[in-house]
């Protein structure tokens, strides 16, 4: 298959926001990164290729809104249905195997993010991209045994280090965000708080000034944020947290138009 011959398909999903689109050569993956998905079960060998998929910016969220919520997990059930469909209508129906989401298989999304050229580490603990900056997201990732042409982005420097002041930094208010560490466990408790103000949102996240143009709507930050609340929750077994609200009027000035 040529590149040519499946511009037609990744149109079909930027349309749809799924808008970084990645194929990497599952032979040429290295062992650092193939060593977790072997054992988890992956069946790496019996495939050619690794797609990896994700959103930059606001498309997916303004596409989905259109699409219908259906599901209690809208985000994936709308990546997964659109996926499939381009596997369908696109790709000829080759056989795959589902690494993300919703399988029991471990996928080490940041390092294939990293191998993709959309991710360079960053202080908050998230990637950051060269373009969206930290307003981007893995939504699927499958293995084929269709010999699609490679393909990842070029190599571009971090955001990060061109960012002096680092805002991120100095904006957490609980210090969980460092220039060589993210405290995870510290991060977790300020959100499970009661009326914690990072419950819904990331404040250090929010801080970044980068790719203003790409960060999430509150209703996006909101769904996100709340959901790997529950996760937390269920996690820590706090039960006791609050559903936020609006907090601040930092709140109005994040929210973009
Ligand atoms: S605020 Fe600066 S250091 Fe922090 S994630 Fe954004 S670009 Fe990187
Ligand atoms: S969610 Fe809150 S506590 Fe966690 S890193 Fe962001 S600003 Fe800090």
């Amino acid at each position: 298959m040529k590149e040519r011959d499946i511009a037609p398909g990744t149109t079909f999903l930027a349309g749809a926001g799924l808008n970084l689109f990645a194929v990497l050569d599952c032979a040429a993956l290295p062992e650092s990164t193939t060593a977790p998905m072997l054992a988890s079960g992956v069946p790496l060998a019996d495939y050619r290729r690794l797609v990896l998929l994700g959103h930059g910016g606001r498309r997916l969220w303004a596409a989905l809104q259109k699409w219908g919520v259906k599901t209690t997990d809208p985000v994936d059930h709308y990546s997964l249905t659109l996926t499939r469909q381009f596997i369908r209508d696109y790709l000829g129906d080759p056989p795959v195997c589902w690494l993300y989401p919703q399988t029991d298989y471990l996928a080490p999304l940041q390092q294939l993010g990293a191998l993709a050229g959309w991710s360079h580490s960053s202080p908050l603990g998230l990637g950051i991209h060269p373009e969206y900056g930290v307003w981007f997201a893995y939504r699927a990732a499958f293995l084929t045994t269709a010999e699609l042409p490679l393909r990842v982005e070029p190599e571009r420097p971090s955001p990060c280090a061109t960012c002096t002041n680092k805002p991120c930094i100095t904006t957490c208010p609980v210090e969980a965000v460092q220039i060589d560490r993210f405290d995870v466990d510290g991060c977790a408790r300020y959100r499970l708080r009661p009326q914690s103000p990072c419950a819904d949102r990331c404040l250090a996240r929010l801080a970044c000034p980068f790719f203003p143009e790409h960060r999430y709507t509150l209703a996006q930050m909101q769904y996100h944020y709340r959901h790997s609340l529950g996760t937390l929750r269920a996690w820590y077994g706090e039960t006791e947290t609050e559903q936020p609200g609006d907090y601040s009027p930092r709140d109005k000035d994040n929210q973009p138009v």
